[in-house]
């Protein structure tokens, strides 16, 4: 299966995609990651890319089209990919369209995580990761089990995201509503759509994904 997570800041995209990625051996394409890989890798385009993700803003549709392009053409997709971060905008949701019939590929669903502004703003200020496996963690809502270890790799190093603080995510959630929302129609035209109530516990967000895949 090829699926979009569709939703804002903070929506628990990651946290899902992860999951899915465990029980159904699909590959996550997280936009968000590979920019700060290039940002970790020191690139020129991380170096750009940086300035506007640490304002808030979104980087040109180009260099993410580009960098999606890439990642389509390797080998690992064929499992099945769980865009997490990608599209952000209609000319993107445009172009994934034509890169997927070119390469013979279709989306089979498109999921909405749908969460509130104020609830989002609350789940990036308690974000972090894993410094090595890059597990998402938060202070209140998902601990891990053994303070200060990683669950999943047992590392001891966390991080927190430059962006991740109310005010950039006041700009976050106004690139969202204006330049991400309205692909949620065209996802919905084409017949592709499906909400989940991302407000839900983890586990329950899970289970209502499980069930739209299946539907
Ligand atoms: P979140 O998980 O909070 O939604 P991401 O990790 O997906 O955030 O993205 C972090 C930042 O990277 C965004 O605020 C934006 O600056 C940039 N970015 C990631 N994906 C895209 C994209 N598809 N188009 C434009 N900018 C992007
Ligand atoms: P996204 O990838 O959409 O930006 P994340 O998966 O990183 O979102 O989740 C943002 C933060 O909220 C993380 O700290 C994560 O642990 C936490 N989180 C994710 N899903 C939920 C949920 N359903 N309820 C409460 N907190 C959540
Ligand atoms: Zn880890």
């Amino acid at each position: 299966m090829n699926i979009i997570l569709l939703g804002p800041p903070g929506a628990g995209k990651g946290t899902q995609a992860k999951r899915l990625e465990e029980r159904h051996g699909m590959v996550q394409l997280s936009t968000g990651d590979m920019l700060r890989a290039a940002i970790a890798a020191g690139t020129e385009l991380g170096r750009r890319a940086k300035a506007i993700m640490d304002a808030g803003q979104l980087v040109s549709d180009d260099v993410m089209v580009g960098m999606i392009r890439e990642r389509l053409g390797q080998p690992d997709v064929a499992k099945g990919f769980i865009l997490d971060g990608f599209p952000r905008t209609v000319p993107q949701a445009e172009a994934l369209d034509r890169m997927l019939a070119g390469i013979g590929k279709k989306l089979d669903r498109v999921i909405e995580m749908k969460v509130d502004d104020a609830a989002l703003i609350d789940r990036v200020s308690g974000r972090f990761s894993c410094k090595k496996c890059g597990a998402a963690y938060h202070d209140r809502y998902n601990r891990p089990k053994r303070e200060g270890v990683c669950d999943v790799c047992g590392g001891t190093e966390f991080q927190r995201r430059p962006d991740d603080n109310a005010e950039t995510m006041k700009t976050r959630l106004a690139a969202y509503h204006s330049q991400t929302a309205p692909i949620l129609p065209y996802y919905r035209e084409r017949g592709l759509l499906a909400t989940v109530d991302g407000m839900a516990e983890i586990d329950e967000v899970t289970r209502q994904l499980e069930a739209a895949l299946k539907a």
